[in-house]
């Protein structure tokens, strides 16, 4: 039997179970042990799903962390706010222990480009250290070279791509990207990463999804996330010809073939409602509801910086 690493906590009568490829937390009825666990991937995904909106804890389950604003990219649909101003290592350091504190499940490092950070492999190590599963998002340039290095402190691994082939996904991230990008996908699955594509769901390329999962399974990856798009940051531009609704993408979905054993799911704009993020310069940032907008910021000082405070979990 394949096992992986889960991060599990008891709330109530109830297990909840995150895990760090799809970003995805699982209620289990079944006690299981608290904090990093390995279990078979096949009977986590077998779980139901919680959602940040019907969460009632004291803090988010999971969190995405931005602590670099810089990349290798300049993509047209991209959510950075490339104003913010990016903390130091030390206030890295500092950030990561706190966010670990808090008790969250997951964090998925992301940015800006995390693989650009030389000190990726002890940010993960802090967090992972209280109890957390790590995974990190990435556009691949650099994961051929990181992934065998970093495989035994990263959890997964989640890549970009847009397409199937870089006729698709080079028209938004640049020559050359996808094919950095599968190469690091290969080396990450070589050095034993869960590694889970995520594509974003644009009017232009809705078209390929079909072929994304199709490459994913030649590629012997964990799944596809297919994430609706955000109209933040610099795709705010995009967004009206872009966009699809959310019935429209579960349309879409519904009817892919998925290969066995290959998994796809889809992360709605309704599902990303609430969802907590940490930016570059350690302030807190949540979805509004659907995630259409930012609604509250503030500065992470102290892990209870991170509850989740009013009726709509604003911050
Ligand atoms: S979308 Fe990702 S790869 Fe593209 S510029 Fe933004 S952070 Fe970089």
């Amino acid at each position: 039997m394949k096992t992986a690493r889960f991060s599990a906590a008891e709330r109530g009568q109830s297990t909840l179970v995150h895990d760090p490829a799809t970003g995805l937390t699982h209620l289990s009825e079944e006690s299981i042990p608290a904090g990093r666990v390995v279990l078979d991937p096949r009977l986590v995904s077998s779980l139901p799903v919680v959602v940040p909106r019907d969460h009632h804890g004291d803090f988010p389950l999971s969190v995405c962390w931005s602590p670099i604003i810089r990349c290798n990219l300049h993509c047209p649909h991209c959510l950075d706010d490339k104003t913010v101003p990016e903390a130091g290592p030390s206030e890295r350091a500092r950030i990561a222990e706190v966010i670990g504190a808090a008790g969250v499940l997951g964090v998925d490092i992301s940015g800006g480009e995390p693989l650009l950070l030389g000190d990726l492999a002890d940010l993960s190590r802090l967090l992972s250290r209280r109890g957390s599963v790590v995974s990190v998002t990435t556009n691949g340039w650099h994961l051929r070279r990181r992934a065998a290095a970093l495989a035994e402190h990263i959890d997964a691994v989640r890549v970009s791509l847009d397409g199937p082939a870089a006729l698709v996904h080079d028209v938004w991230r640049g020559e050359g990207s996808f094919s950095r990008a599968v190469e690091g996908i290969r080396a990450a699955v070589t050095a034993g990463m869960r590694v889970q594509i995520q594509t974003v769901l644009m009017g232009s390329t809705r078209r390929f999804a079909q072929e994304v999962v199709h490459l994913a399974a030649e590629l012997g990856v964990n799944g596809v996330t297919f994430l609706q798009m955000l109209p933040i940051g610099e795709g705010t531009r995009l967004g009206p010809s872009e966009m699809l609704t959310d019935e429209a993408a579960r349309e879409l979905v519904r009817e892919l073939a998925v290969p066995s054993p290959t998994t796809v799911r889809l992360r709605t704009r309704g599902d990303a409602g609430g969802f907590t993020v940490v930016r570059a310069d350690g302030r807190i940032w949540r979805n509004g509801y659907p995630a259409e907008g930012i609604s509250g910021l503030r500065p992470l000082r102290i892990a209870d910086d991170l509850a989740l405070t009013g009726p709509d979990g604003s911050a």
